[in-house]
């Protein structure tokens, strides 16, 4: 667990004191600070999972996409799940192998599809095929290119979205979902896929949602994979080298996780075994486990402010307005997530008598809202949301004008990379400038 009250009571993230990284790289507030060995401890004990079978943990870099972290995952043994064009690009520049990325999405550009096909000697890993009709379209690119292109076919297994159980925006495998290929076209898919010269089936993949807390929707699908891949095997699988049973293993946000990581891969498996195909590599397409429990956004509390609380006489509420908002931890507004929500400062003396704080961020919507915490009844100076290391900064905007935040990246107790918070005269430039024509 890389977040920790030290000896002196400080907020301490890898190692290191969180109040001290602020001000001692002066990137002001507020800032994301991540622990990059804590990340890779993640990868590492994933790998382990595995045991000796084949596989590959492709980071979805959508969760979190800083260089640092995708190069330290990288060296850990990581490839890389992408998808846009940017995060092809990006995942490349980290040094990711070209055979160790996927594409997924379901509406790759032609200039995207010609990237990844162009990449390396043989291009990505795969193209994540998600629908009959993008099958048309990569096979056409490819023969532009004069290049085979390595595919995999994304499955839907149209799970319902009880059983999925998770929040409605992140299930993506049920029959109202955009994603992936429907059963029932599954072997119109194939045969197109096995039809064209220009196409090589290297895997079947399926990915059901994000956030889950029991294995079991993802083991369902996993299942429901695995019975699809073993039927059609004999007649479409002479390429076929993996099989993806995709992201979504849940973190704790506070409230509890039943399951780790290496329970969905152990589970996923032995059920791949128990289908006869342990000859295929799995792969797993992780992001927010890998960090989400090792970044945390450090803000400032800029004012409290207290109000009439209901009817109930005398009741008051105090609100605590901090200098991070939703456009720059999206997630309570987007899904109504909760991140636990902590003072940097020694927890003592005064400090050390709680109050319900209402905290909110400075964006003009009532949206903008990371909900009731327990905290020091004299405002503290400096908080801590937790949990933060995945979907917040590549969640964030400029809305309201409001410049991204700060990034520091800590490794083995110290910062190895920092970037200050953009400055507001530079949003300001863009906008202005707009429209003026060059003399
Ligand atoms: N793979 C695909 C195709 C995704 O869309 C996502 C995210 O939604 C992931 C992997 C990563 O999911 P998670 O961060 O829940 O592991």
């Amino acid at each position: 667990m890389s977040i920790v009250r030290g000896e002196q009571g400080r907020l301490e993230l890898g190692g290191i004191e969180l109040a001290a990284v602020v001000r001692d790289t002066g990137v002001g507030t507020p800032a994301y600070v991540y622990d990059l060995t804590g990340i890779v401890a993640e990868a590492e004990a994933l790998h382990r999972a595995f045991g000796g079978a084949s596989h590959l943990v492709a980071y979805a870099v959508k969760a979190n996409s800083a260089g640092p972290v995708i190069r330290a995952l990288r060296r850990a043994g990581c490839g890389a799940d992408v998808v846009s064009g940017a995060e092809l690009a990006l995942a490349l520049e980290c040094g990711v192998a070209s055979d160790a990325i996927l594409f997924s999405g379901v509406a790759k550009l032609d200039r995207e599809l010609d990237a990844a096909i162009a990449a390396g000697p043989e291009g990505i890993g795969a193209i994540q095929i998600e629908s009959v009709e993008e099958i048309v379209r990569v096979s056409a690119r490819a023969r532009a290119a004069s290049r085979r292109a390595r595919v995999s076919l994304r499955v839907n297994p149209a799970a319902s979205l009880e059983a999925l159980a998770t929040h409605a925006h992140i299930a993506t495998g049920h029959d109202d979902a955009k994603f992936g290929i429907a059963k029932a076209d599954f072997s119109h898919a194939l045969a197109l896929v096995a039809a064209s010269p220009d196409l090589e089936l290297t895997g079947l993949s399926t990915h059901v949602g994000s956030q889950f807390t029991s294995t079991q929707a993802y083991i369902a699908a996993a299942r429901t994979l695995f019975h699809l891949v073993a039927e059609v095997r004999p007649t479409y699988g002479s390429a076929l080298r993996f099989v993806d049973t995709g992201g979504g293993f849940g973190v704790d946000y506070g409230t509890g996780c039943r399951v780790s990581p290496s329970d969905f891969v152990s589970e996923a498996l032995a059920v791949q075994r128990s289908f006869g195909l342990d000859d295929l590599a799995l792969y797993v397409e992780p992001g927010r486990a890998l960090v989400a429990a090792h970044g945390v956004l450090v803000a400032s509390v800029v004012q409290e402010k207290s109000t009439p609380h209901g009817a109930a006489s005398g009741a008051r509420r105090r609100w605590l307005m901090i200098d991070a908002g939703m456009n720059d931890l999206l997630r309570p507004a987007l899904y109504q997530a909760r991140h636990r929500i902590e003072a940097i400062d020694p927890v003592s003396g005064p400090m050390a008598t709680s109050a319900s704080w209402q905290v909110v961020g400075p964006v003009c919507e009532s949206a903008d809202d990371f909900g009731v915490h327990e905290l020091p009844a004299a405002a503290p100076r400096l908080v801590a949301i937790r949990d933060a290391g995945a979907y917040g900064y590549t969640m964030a905007s400029r809305y309201n004008g409001r410049a991204l935040a700060a990034e520091v990246f800590v490794e083995a107790g110290r910062v190895v990379a920092s970037r200050a918070r953009a400055l507001d005269a530079a949003w300001v430039r863009d906008r202005a400038d707009l429209g003026v024509v060059d003399p």
